[in-house]
């Protein structure tokens, strides 16, 4: 019998495990189809996409929901009025390796509110990982979350034990973190641990991730402050992986302050398309078109849309073009980008058909190729 099933730990799981839902740094699916959903053998459990693709199952909660700070988009914050509590360091080790060991989870994810300060909390955090660790032996992933404003030594002892950090950056911005927090300073608690992450991660001897999240619709920021922040995250700082998240409240008051509010999931899947363009299709943010608010268009995917704006790129040549100018058209993903140029070292490719069975992506691809010489499909080129 799981020791979740126990009455105490398993009310105090559902309570912390809901509550940790809004965060995504943890890998916990991005797809809509997996989108914050939880696994019907306990809330507890989220499903994650693992690296090489495939998809498996998260232990994912917070010790604690107790939290002293303010931060305006989150319903935990000090002046909300919810149901607190606090999980022990053993308990939690005992439930989660039950489930570990039965093969339902693959790693653990841990985050906690904000009790006191960060440091405190982050002890707590530590002992937890450091009973896996040392006295189940524990092997496997654990993530941790590191809390904004966390000293050096918390942090490098965090990274010491983990597989993977996050600690969300939430803004792009100091001017935007200003808005929804007065506890959080965006350089020394967030940017600045940030890189001191990144320093430790290199270090060790495992090979530590560093992942992060924005809060997609909470400070009237636009796509284009992400987008330009996102990728300096990435080449300056060394994150892993970005995430976004979209600001949701049940409040009526904050919900008519939200810019945008019938937009805020699309937003969110538009910038996971703009990020999954710079790690993937060697975009960067001077290659992404917004609207007149620096907005991402609604109607369009950002590959499509620098396409339309780029008509003199196309029609790219399957037999002879680069990997990147074939990244580069709408409907060719990296894998079929691969199979391409497999495909013509060994023969010319004559038609749409000989890369595969036409579907919906190969068709929209094929107007934007040429399979000779000549221009076949030009006709239909900006017939969109
Ligand atoms: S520190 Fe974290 S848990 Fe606390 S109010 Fe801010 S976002 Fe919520």
């Amino acid at each position: 019998m799981f020791t979740a099933s126990k009455p105490g730990i398993m009310k105090k799981l559902q309570l912390l495990s809901r509550d940790s839902q809004y965060d995504l740094a943890c890998a916990c699916g991005s797809d809509k189809s997996e989108h914050r959903t939880r696994g019907s053998k306990g809330k507890w459990i989220y499903p994650i996409t693992l690296p090489n693709g495939g998809v498996s199952n998260l232990f994912k909660t917070l010790i604690s929901n107790h939290c002293d700070s303010d931060c305006k988009y989150c319903p935990l914050n000090s002046n909300s009025d919810v149901p607190r509590c606090s999980l022990d360091c053993n308990e939690l080790a005992e439930a989660f390796l039950d489930y570990y060991r039965q093969g339902e989870v693959f790693g653990i994810f841990l985050s906690s509110g904000i009790i006191g300060d960060a440091d405190r909390t982050m002890e707590k955090l530590i002992a937890c990982a450091e009973i896996l660790r040392y006295k189940h032996n524990f092997k496997g992933y654990i993530h941790l979350k590191i809390l904004p404003g966390s000293s050096p030594a918390a942090i490098e002892k965090a990274v010491s034990l983990s597989n993977a950090v996050s600690l969300n950056i939430e803004t792009p911005g100091k001017q935007f973190l200003q808005k929804l927090s007065s506890k959080k300073d965006f350089l020394k608690d967030i940017v600045e641990p940030m890189k001191l992450i990144n320093s430790f991660a290199k270090q060790g001897r495992r090979k530590v991730k560093q992942t992060t999240q924005f809060i997609v619709g909470a400070a009237d920021e636009s796509d284009r402050q992400i987008v330009d922040y996102t990728q300096a995250l990435y080449e300056r700082i060394g994150i892993s992986r970005v995430y976004f998240s979209a600001y949701q409240t049940n409040n009526a008051d904050q919900q008519a302050k939200i810019l945008y509010p019938e937009q805020s999931f699309i937003r969110e899947h538009r910038l996971y398309q703009v990020d999954f363009l710079f790690r993937k299709y060697g975009f960067n943010s001077s290659d992404i078109i917004y609207d007149s608010s620096g907005l991402l268009s609604v109607e369009s995917d950002p590959k499509e849309l620098w396409a339309k704006n780029h008509p003199e790129f196309f029609p790219v040549n399957v037999n002879t073009a680069t990997r990147y100018s074939l990244l580069r058209v709408p409907g060719l993903g990296p894998a079929t980008v691969e199979k391409i140029l497999q495909m013509r070292k060994l023969s010319k490719i004559n038609s749409i058909d000989d890369i595969g069975k036409v579907n919906a992506r190969l068709l929209k691809a094929s107007k934007y190729l040429e399979f000779a010489g000549v221009a076949k499909n030009k006709v239909y080129l900006f017939n969109f």
